[in-house]
């Protein structure tokens, strides 16, 4: 079969233009749905600069969840957005993303867990979001293969959704491209010098100065940051998953227990994947192996709530890093202590379901269209502000 011709894939050894508009450190789904968004705005004097190759971080390596169920007004109607946004993707960006409308299971442990699941479930539907809450019997006729008697209850919302990361990915970088984004691979930042017009960026392929610096570079963010002399309050998590071989399709929507963070999902495929959080002692650096201590907990996890599923085997698994912040939230916008030197980081376990919405909203702030209230409510300056706790509890 002949090769597509359509497509622009991004360079890791075209020569680097000696000047940007705007300067966006790291191709994760982040820095590319905002260079998407700016060309869109006829703003394509952009550049972004991947350490790596495409994929490489938390976005080429995520379940592909996209939820509406949040415990905060402005999560949720955020989060509506993006999942129109997806939904229009392949018409916009003409990528198949293989999306999957087929709901989100939550499933509660404790009489607490269901206090707080009613009222975000009562937000959710203030919100037009139609989550319900299903006793145990509900849940099993959703899923008859679920063993439940360990629940007191659940929710679910049927128009949540999983898309498929890389061609999402893909995608962006490739309708960037085509609007005239230079996106360079294999290109990491390796030192910033202010100058009197902006930023010059330091990269093994030369120096690119910019007006604009966007620090995209999610749980590399602190290591960016700190090249201009800020400090950040975000670290990385180890996130595991593991894929299983194929099974006949049967599970519908992405099943997620509530105490553990253990979710499961069945691919277009069949395959199951699937993650649980398995709490490390914190650390500065970006820890991407995969280890047995994850499959155990996610063998214990899985066969709690589906015993049938003690045969399978597992095809892969690998690993991921959160970028985690004390309140749960990202980080956006401009860094008041660096002036040209904009933060878009710290999405903990959710940025790829964010990235569309935060990022449409994100050029517009850069080319002086309307600013979204999430700049404010998100800016780095609240955490010397106030004291910040986790807000929404329906955060990964
Ligand atoms: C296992 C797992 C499951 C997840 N599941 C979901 C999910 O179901 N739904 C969801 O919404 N989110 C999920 N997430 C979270 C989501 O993947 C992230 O929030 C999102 O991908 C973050 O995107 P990003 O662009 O900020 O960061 P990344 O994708 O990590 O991209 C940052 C990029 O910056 C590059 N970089 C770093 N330093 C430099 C430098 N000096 N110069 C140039 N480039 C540099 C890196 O190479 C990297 O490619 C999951 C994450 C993991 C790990």
């Amino acid at each position: 079969m002949a090769r597509r011709r359509d497509t622009l894939p991004p360079t890791a050894t075209a020569p680097l233009r000696a000047h940007a508009e705007v300067a966006i450190i790291g191709g994760g789904i982040v820095g590319l749905a905002i260079a998407y968004n700016l060309a869109r705005l006829g703003c394509s004097d952009v550049v972004v600069l991947e350490g790596r190759h495409l994929a490489w971080g938390a976005s080429g390596r995520n379940g592909g969840g996209v939820r509406q169920q949040w415990s905060t007004e402005l999560n949720i109607r955020l989060m509506q957005e993006s999942l129109e946004i997806c939904r229009g993707f392949a018409q916009e960006i003409g990528t198949n993303i293989w999306m999957r409308q087929g709901g989100y299971l939550f499933l509660a442990r404790t009489a607490d867990e269901l206090g707080k699941m009613d009222k975000a479930i009562a937000l959710q539907n203030s919100c037009d979001v139609p989550t319900r809450r299903l006793d145990i019997g509900e849940a099993n006729e959703l899923v008859p293969e679920l063993a439940l008697t360990a629940f007191a209850g659940a929710c679910y919302n049927p128009t949540d959704a999983i898309v498929f990361p890389w061609p999402f990915l893909w995608g962006y970088a490739q309708a960037a491209a085509k609007r005239g984004v230079e996106i360079h691979t294999f290109t990491p930042v390796t030192a910033i010098d202010g100058t009197s017009d902006g930023f010059a960026l330091h990269t093994p392929k030369g120096v690119v100065r910019a007006a604009r610096v966007v620090n995209a570079a999610g749980s590399w963010s602190p290591q960016v940051a700190r090249l201009v002399g800020l400090t950040l309050p975000n670290w990385p998590a180890r996130h595991e998953i593991l894929s299983t071989e194929p099974l006949k399709p049967f599970l519908k929507p992405m099943v997620s227990v509530l105490d553990s963070g253990l979710y499961i999902s069945q691919s277009l495929r069949g395959e199951l994947v699937g993650g649980i959080t398995v709490h490390e002692p914190a650390d500065r650096e970006v820890r991407l192996g995969s280890r047995l201590a994850f499959v155990e907990e996610m063998a214990h996890g899985l066969m709690e709530i589906m015993p049938r599923l003690g045969d399978l085997k597992i095809v892969r698994q690998w690993a991921g890093p959160y970028d985690m912040t004390p309140d749960g939230n990202p980080i956006v916008g401009e860094a008041t202590d660096v002036p040209g030197f904009f933060l878009c980081c710290g999405f903990v376990g959710h940025g790829f379901m964010m990235a569309p919405v935060v990022a449409r909203y994100y050029a517009s702030h850069l080319t002086g269209g309307p600013t979204h209230p999430l700049f404010d409510k998100w800016r780095l300056g609240r955490f010397v502000d106030t004291a910040t706790e986790r807000e929404d509890m329906n955060i990964g």
